[in-house]
Protein backbone atom coordinates (compact mmCIF):
# COMPACT_ATOMS: atom_id res chain seq x y z
CA UNK A 1 0.00 0.00 0.00
CA UNK A 2 1.72 3.86 -0.67
CA UNK A 3 0.24 6.48 0.86
CA UNK A 4 -2.16 7.70 -1.01
CA UNK A 5 -4.17 3.91 -0.58
CA UNK A 6 -3.47 4.64 3.37
CA UNK A 7 -5.45 7.94 2.86
CA UNK A 8 -8.22 6.06 1.32
CA UNK A 9 -8.51 3.77 3.47
CA UNK A 10 -8.71 6.36 6.38
CA UNK A 11 -11.44 8.14 4.50
CA UNK A 12 -13.17 4.74 4.22
CA UNK A 13 -13.11 4.09 7.73
CA UNK A 14 -14.19 7.99 8.53
CA UNK A 15 -16.96 7.87 6.39
CA UNK A 16 -18.11 4.23 7.90
CA UNK A 17 -17.96 5.59 11.51
CA UNK A 18 -19.78 9.24 10.83
CA UNK A 19 -21.23 9.19 6.89
CA UNK A 20 -20.76 12.24 5.03
CA UNK A 21 -21.12 15.28 7.72
CA UNK A 22 -22.02 18.81 7.51
CA UNK A 23 -19.51 20.79 9.74
CA UNK A 24 -18.33 24.54 10.40
CA UNK A 25 -21.79 25.61 8.55
CA UNK A 26 -21.66 29.39 9.27
CA UNK A 27 -21.19 32.72 7.32
CA UNK A 28 -18.26 33.40 5.73
CA UNK A 29 -17.33 36.59 7.94
CA UNK A 30 -17.38 34.04 10.81
CA UNK A 31 -15.60 31.69 9.36
CA UNK A 32 -12.66 33.80 8.94
CA UNK A 33 -12.90 35.16 12.60
CA UNK A 34 -13.19 31.61 13.94
CA UNK A 35 -10.56 30.84 11.84
CA UNK A 36 -8.05 33.59 13.64
CA UNK A 37 -9.86 32.32 17.03
CA UNK A 38 -9.41 28.89 17.07
CA UNK A 39 -5.52 29.39 17.08
CA UNK A 40 -3.83 27.42 20.00
CA UNK A 41 -6.90 27.17 21.81
CA UNK A 42 -9.97 24.68 22.51
CA UNK A 43 -13.08 25.04 19.82
CA UNK A 44 -15.25 25.57 22.84
CA UNK A 45 -13.76 28.69 23.71
CA UNK A 46 -13.97 29.90 20.21
CA UNK A 47 -17.79 29.68 20.54
CA UNK A 48 -17.63 31.32 23.54
CA UNK A 49 -15.75 34.15 21.94
CA UNK A 50 -18.25 34.34 18.58
CA UNK A 51 -21.24 34.29 20.93
CA UNK A 52 -20.11 37.40 22.91
CA UNK A 53 -18.60 38.93 19.44
CA UNK A 54 -22.54 38.49 17.95
CA UNK A 55 -23.95 39.47 21.28
CA UNK A 56 -21.79 43.12 21.05
CA UNK A 57 -22.56 43.30 16.84
CA UNK A 58 -18.92 42.32 16.00
CA UNK A 59 -18.93 39.55 14.41
CA UNK A 60 -18.82 40.81 11.20
CA UNK A 61 -15.30 41.73 9.39
CA UNK A 62 -16.73 45.28 8.59
CA UNK A 63 -17.37 45.69 11.93
CA UNK A 64 -13.86 44.51 13.35
CA UNK A 65 -12.41 46.98 11.29
CA UNK A 66 -14.56 49.72 12.51
CA UNK A 67 -13.68 48.18 16.60
CA UNK A 68 -12.28 49.83 19.49
CA UNK A 69 -9.36 47.03 19.71
CA UNK A 70 -10.40 47.27 24.06
CA UNK A 71 -14.04 46.33 23.16
CA UNK A 72 -12.97 43.36 20.77
CA UNK A 73 -10.10 41.90 23.17
CA UNK A 74 -12.59 41.77 25.85
CA UNK A 75 -15.19 39.61 23.39
CA UNK A 76 -12.40 37.31 22.65
CA UNK A 77 -10.36 37.19 26.15
CA UNK A 78 -11.09 33.17 26.61
CA UNK A 79 -9.43 32.31 23.29
CA UNK A 80 -6.03 33.21 25.06
CA UNK A 81 -3.47 35.28 23.14
CA UNK A 82 -6.25 37.89 22.67
CA UNK A 83 -4.17 40.75 21.96
CA UNK A 84 -2.21 39.35 19.17
CA UNK A 85 -5.42 37.88 18.17
CA UNK A 86 -7.71 41.13 18.51
CA UNK A 87 -4.45 42.19 16.05
CA UNK A 88 -4.61 39.45 13.75
CA UNK A 89 -8.41 39.85 13.40
CA UNK A 90 -7.96 43.19 12.58
CA UNK A 91 -5.30 42.48 9.86
CA UNK A 92 -7.25 40.03 8.44
CA UNK A 93 -10.64 42.29 8.36
CA UNK A 94 -8.52 45.29 6.63
CA UNK A 95 -7.16 42.71 4.11
CA UNK A 96 -10.57 41.76 2.68
CA UNK A 97 -12.30 45.15 3.02
CA UNK A 98 -9.04 46.96 1.47
CA UNK A 99 -8.37 44.09 -1.25
CA UNK A 100 -11.62 42.97 -2.22
CA UNK A 101 -15.23 44.75 -2.04
CA UNK A 102 -17.63 42.29 -1.38
CA UNK A 103 -18.03 38.59 -1.80
CA UNK A 104 -19.01 38.94 -5.89
CA UNK A 105 -15.36 40.33 -6.12
CA UNK A 106 -13.96 37.08 -3.85
CA UNK A 107 -15.29 34.65 -6.09
CA UNK A 108 -13.95 35.34 -8.61
CA UNK A 109 -10.17 35.29 -7.82
CA UNK A 110 -8.84 31.76 -8.64
CA UNK A 111 -8.08 29.66 -5.28
CA UNK A 112 -4.51 29.32 -5.48
CA UNK A 113 -4.03 33.37 -5.52
CA UNK A 114 -6.42 34.06 -3.15
CA UNK A 115 -4.43 31.24 -0.66
CA UNK A 116 -1.16 33.13 -1.57
CA UNK A 117 -2.66 36.52 -0.74
CA UNK A 118 -4.23 35.45 2.52
CA UNK A 119 -0.94 33.78 3.27
CA UNK A 120 1.05 37.04 2.82
CA UNK A 121 -1.16 38.26 5.99
CA UNK A 122 0.79 38.25 9.39
CA UNK A 123 -0.68 35.85 11.36
CA UNK A 124 -2.37 33.82 8.54
CA UNK A 125 0.00 30.25 8.42
CA UNK A 126 -1.74 27.63 6.20
CA UNK A 127 -4.05 26.36 8.50
CA UNK A 128 -5.92 29.20 8.79
CA UNK A 129 -6.02 30.24 5.13
CA UNK A 130 -7.06 27.30 4.34
CA UNK A 131 -9.93 26.67 6.76
CA UNK A 132 -11.33 30.39 5.66
CA UNK A 133 -11.26 28.98 1.62
CA UNK A 134 -12.84 25.10 2.63
CA UNK A 135 -15.30 26.55 5.07
CA UNK A 136 -16.01 30.10 3.94
CA UNK A 137 -15.78 30.20 0.66
CA UNK A 138 -16.17 26.69 -0.22
CA UNK A 139 -13.12 26.17 -2.22
CA UNK A 140 -11.28 23.52 -2.94
CA UNK A 141 -8.58 22.97 -0.60
CA UNK A 142 -8.35 20.87 2.67
CA UNK A 143 -7.26 21.62 6.38
CA UNK A 144 -3.97 20.37 7.77
CA UNK A 145 -4.66 20.78 11.24
CA UNK A 146 -2.67 18.95 14.32
CA UNK A 147 -5.79 16.65 14.26
CA UNK A 148 -5.15 15.32 10.70
CA UNK A 149 -1.38 15.04 11.32
CA UNK A 150 -2.01 12.95 14.18
CA UNK A 151 -4.30 10.77 12.75
CA UNK A 152 -2.84 10.34 9.31
CA UNK A 153 0.61 9.53 11.19
CA UNK A 154 -1.64 6.56 13.29
CA UNK A 155 -2.98 5.57 9.87
CA UNK A 156 0.46 5.39 8.47
CA UNK A 157 1.25 8.67 6.71
CA UNK A 158 3.45 11.19 8.23
CA UNK A 159 4.33 13.72 5.38
CA UNK A 160 5.05 17.42 5.04
CA UNK A 161 1.40 19.21 5.22
CA UNK A 162 1.49 20.44 1.27
CA UNK A 163 1.55 16.97 0.02
CA UNK A 164 -1.01 15.50 2.73
CA UNK A 165 -3.31 18.56 1.06
CA UNK A 166 -2.52 17.27 -2.33
CA UNK A 167 -3.25 13.52 -1.76
CA UNK A 168 -6.51 14.64 0.06
CA UNK A 169 -7.63 16.50 -2.56
CA UNK A 170 -6.69 13.94 -5.08
CA UNK A 171 -8.57 11.11 -3.12
CA UNK A 172 -12.04 13.47 -2.84
CA UNK A 173 -11.57 15.02 -5.76
CA UNK A 174 -13.19 18.86 -6.95
CA UNK A 175 -16.38 18.05 -4.62
CA UNK A 176 -15.99 20.87 -1.42
CA UNK A 177 -19.11 19.18 0.15
CA UNK A 178 -17.14 16.32 0.87
CA UNK A 179 -13.62 17.95 1.71
CA UNK A 180 -15.23 19.48 4.18
CA UNK A 181 -17.21 16.71 5.47
CA UNK A 182 -13.88 14.60 5.80
CA UNK A 183 -11.85 17.45 7.97
CA UNK A 184 -15.35 17.74 10.17
CA UNK A 185 -15.15 13.84 10.22
CA UNK A 186 -11.21 14.36 11.32
CA UNK A 187 -11.85 17.02 13.81
CA UNK A 188 -14.99 14.56 15.52
CA UNK A 189 -13.03 11.38 15.55
CA UNK A 190 -10.40 13.11 17.16
CA UNK A 191 -12.81 14.22 19.96
CA UNK A 192 -14.36 11.33 20.80
CA UNK A 193 -11.14 8.86 19.88
CA UNK A 194 -7.89 10.80 20.02
CA UNK A 195 -8.62 12.93 23.16
CA UNK A 196 -10.03 10.51 25.29
CA UNK A 197 -7.41 8.43 24.85
CA UNK A 198 -9.44 5.37 23.20
CA UNK A 199 -6.48 4.16 21.21
CA UNK A 200 -7.46 0.62 22.12
CA UNK A 201 -10.39 0.63 20.04
CA UNK A 202 -8.47 2.72 16.90
CA UNK A 203 -9.30 1.35 13.81
CA UNK A 204 -6.98 3.55 11.94
CA UNK A 205 -4.40 2.68 14.13
CA UNK A 206 -4.20 -0.81 12.44
CA UNK A 207 -4.86 0.54 8.75
CA UNK A 208 -0.93 0.21 7.45
CA UNK A 209 -0.62 -3.22 9.44
S1 LIG B 1 -7.37 7.12 18.84
FE1 LIG B 1 -5.17 6.92 19.28
S2 LIG B 1 -4.37 5.50 17.73
FE2 LIG B 1 -6.39 6.24 17.02
S3 LIG B 1 -5.95 7.96 15.67
FE3 LIG B 1 -6.32 8.78 17.74
S4 LIG B 1 -4.29 8.92 18.72
FE4 LIG B 1 -4.11 7.57 16.92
Amino acid sequence: MDERDHIESLISVLNETYGTISWWDAPFDEVAIGAILTQQTRWENVETALNRLRSAGLNTLAAIAAADPADLESCIRGTGFYRVKSARLRRLATFFLDQYGGMEEIDLIPTDLLRRSLLTVNGVGEETADSILCYGLLRETFVIDSYTRRICTCAGVSLPADRLRRIFLSALGSNTHLLRSCHGQIVEYAKEYCNKKRCQECRIRNLHE
